[in-house]
């Protein structure tokens, strides 16, 4: 349970409201204009302007207000460059790693990058992200890493998977501003948690990047964030094949029906204990296979 408190307008706070219309109003307490309840959290607009959230939900509402009410001068446009971007692959996939590539894209680069059809890796077919990945990794300043499965496995007993997200985000913008000596201004990260438990997975890291810009979607926004996701994506159909050719199995990706009736083949052919280095143990997969 957490608690967050932002400042709107008033025009910002009636918005709010209205935009909440299936929420529960409750009794307005002393000097305020309304008190609202979401099924994650509590909404209350003072008079002030200071508008307080508490509940689970509170860095989520928070976040995305703040994100829109920047001011204008600070406000980064989709078009600035120099910009980095960040992205992950892998992580709704059973079988095989963690991917994160953080990649360094300018202005100059989008005369050669728009004629590619860059898009959201999701986007693309993997014969596409065969094509791309490897002009990508020549061309743009990019970091790299690659988190195996038994690594990820050991990680995984002590770490969720977003705080697990969080601190190779962070590994990749560290790498990436070692090979650029400083990063630019605009640094973008496609947003699988909000900024503030973000950064609250990093408290213990001793070196943290923070001039990050979060939103979500972002790699069908940005570029740079764009270009991550099909390295990450490239690095991991690459980490893919040499897992079916090291077992000679076909792996299928996902999470589906079909991963359940490999894991059954996969512990028949090499025994359980291989499980661990070539999938995600928690999913819910193992369980349903029976494993
Ligand atoms: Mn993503």
């Amino acid at each position: 349970m957490s608690t967050r408190t932002i400042t709107l307008s008033t025009t910002q706070i009636q918005a709010l409201k209205q935009q909440l219309h299936d929420a529960t109003i409750c009794k307005t307490p002393p000097y305020a204009h309304y008190q609202i309840k979401t099924s994650e959290c509590v909404i209350t607009a003072y008079q002030s302007g200071k508008v307080v959230f508490q509940g689970n939900g509170a860095d989520y509402y928070a976040d995305a207000l703040e994100t829109k009410t920047t001011s204008p001068t600070t406000k980064k446009t989709l078009s600035q460059y120099p910009q980095c971007g960040s992205d992950e692959v892998g992580t709704g996939d059973y079988f095989g790693p963690v991917v994160v590539a953080a990649s360094y894209v300018t202005q100059e680069d989008i005369e050669w990058l728009s004629p590619l059809g860059i898009q959201d890796s999701k986007a693309i077919d993997d014969e596409k992200i065969r094509q791309l990945g490897p002009i990508l990794m020549e061309k743009l300043p990019h970091s790299l890493l690659i988190l195996n499965n038994q690594k990820y496995n050991q990680i995984h007993k002590t770490n969720n998977m977003n705080a697990i997200k969080a601190k190779l985000h962070n590994q990749a913008y560290l790498h990436l501003e070692k090979k650029l000596t400083t990063l630019p201004e605009f640094c973008i990260i496609d947003q699988f948690t909000p900024k503030t438990s973000y950064f609250k997975y990093l408290q213990k890291e001793p070196n943290v990047i923070r001039q990050l810009h979060f939103e979500t979607k972002a790699e069908s926004k940005y570029m740079s964030v764009a270009c991550s996701s099909i390295i990450a994506r490239y690095v991991f159909l690459l980490s893919f094949d040499a897992m079916q050719q090291r077992y000679d199995f076909s792996f299928p990706k996902g999470a589906g029906k079909q991963v359940d009736n490999s894991i059954i083949k996969f512990v028949q052919q090499f025994g359980k204990k291989e499980l661990e280095n070539v999938a995600k143990l928690h999913f819910a997969n193992t369980q349903k296979a029976g494993i």
